[in-house]
Parts: C-alpha cells; sequence; structure tokens
C-alpha cells in the first residue's frame, strides 16, 4: 500500500493598512495570508500544487476564503500569491526522483560501456549473460563462460541451466553448472549477438 495525501503550509501573512473591514469596519485590521498546498507519499513531501489565499480581519476574527474574499481585496490576494512561492522542501520527493533517475541512467550508461570494451577484448573468465526464448515466448537467461581467446575467436562453455532472472550470475556461475565441450565464436558473432539483445550482459569477475 502507498500512503500518499496533502498538506498545506503558511507561507505568509501581510496586513493591509487603509482599509475598513467589510464585516465590522473596524479600519487597518485586515490581513491576507498565503498557503502552499502540497502531495506527500510516505510523509515525503513531492511537489506544491496550488497556493491558496484567505483574507482575516484581526478585529472581528472574520475569515474570508480565496473565492468569498470581499472584491477590492481580491486583487490584492492575486498579486501576493504571484510574489508567494512554495518553499524549496515541498519539491523535495520529485528532486529525489530525478537524482534517482538520473544516477540510474550514468549506472546503466557506464555497464553498456564496460560492456561494450569487455566484449571488443574477450579474457579468459569472462561470463557472458544470453537471454533465449521458452516454449510460450517468456524471457530465460543463461551464461556463457570464456575459457580461452586468440586471434579473432573465442572458446566458451555454456551453461547448463536456465532461469527467468535477468542477472542470473549469482544463481548460475558454479563451474559444475557448465558444459565440459566448448564451442567457438568469432567476436563479430558475440557483436551481433549483443546488438540484437542476445547477450545481454558482460561480467569481468573480480573487476
Ligand atoms: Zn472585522
Amino acid at each position: 500500500m502507498i500512503i500518499y495525501g496533502t498538506n498545506g503550509s503558511h507561507r505568509r501573512t501581510q496586513a493591509l493598512p487603509g482599509l475598513a473591514c467589510p464585516a465590522c469596519a473596524t479600519p487597518d485590521a485586515l490581513h491576507l495570508s498565503v498557503f502552499s498546498r502540497y502531495t506527500h507519499i510516505y510523509w515525503v513531501p513531492l511537489f506544491p500544487y496550488s497556493k491558496p489565499v484567505a483574507g482575516q480581519c484581526g478585529h472581528c476574527q472574520r475569515v474570508w476564503e480565496e473565492k468569498e474574499l470581499p472584491g477590492e481585496l481580491k486583487p490584492l490576494a492575486t498579486a501576493l500569491k504571484k510574489e508567494t512561492s512554495a518553499p524549496w522542501w515541498q519539491w523535495v520527493g520529485l528532486a529525489l526522483l530525478a537524482l534517482g533517475i538520473g544516477w540510474a541512467l550514468i549506472a546503466n550508461n557506464q555497464d553498456e560501456k564496460d560492456n561494450a570494451a569487455y566484449l571488443a577484448a574477450p579474457q579468459v573468465g569472462d561470463v557472458y549473460t544470453v537471454r533465449s526464448q521458452d516454449s510460450v515466448g517468456a524471457a530465460q537467461y543463461s551464461l556463457l563462460k570464456v575459457v580461452s581467446a586468440r586471434g579473432n575467436t573465442v572458446e566458451l562453455v555454456t551453461n547448463e541451466y536456465v532461469t527467468n532472472d535477468v542477472h542470473p550470475l549469482s544463481r548460475l556461475n558454479d563451474p559444475e553448472k557448465y558444459s565440459r565441450v566448448p564451442f567457438s565464436l568469432t567476436y563479430l558473432d558475440l557483436q551481433v549477438m549483443l546488438n540484437k539483445g542476445e547477450l545481454t550482459d558482460v561480467d569481468r569477475l573480480g573487476q
């Protein structure tokens, strides 16, 4: 369950000298207050979405919500709203989300660069994650391990297990789980598999 809601905080109050209260006629007792309303998720403010304004008389305590403000207060309320911004902390949730997405993009980009670099110069012990489809079209993953690399050819052994885990390394990378019989692929074959999305990750263990 996601705990989600809204809340508000007071931003500023401004006195309105020179005006008399429309209710009790007391001069210089009116003031306007601006609030900032925001959404929150798990009590972390996400983003502000409105700035309600209200008028009050300090003498008779009469309060006017924004839409029932007396006519002469309306332009003052509009001006006050315009020069009042939401506090920075009401944007914290959205800023954290943006940072998280940015971090994920950078990490993903670095991972792709590493994959391309490792694949261009294979080393014994490199482990490739390969994707295939089962009989009903669902993705399944397994591993290939480099056992020798010379010229532009690599020899690989096939992991004899598959999993639906996108990152099968921890589950499958056990020497007992690999075939004893190697087969060959060229660097070009590997590049084609990468481009087709059949080879989804390269791990150089210990790095
Ligand atoms: Zn009053």
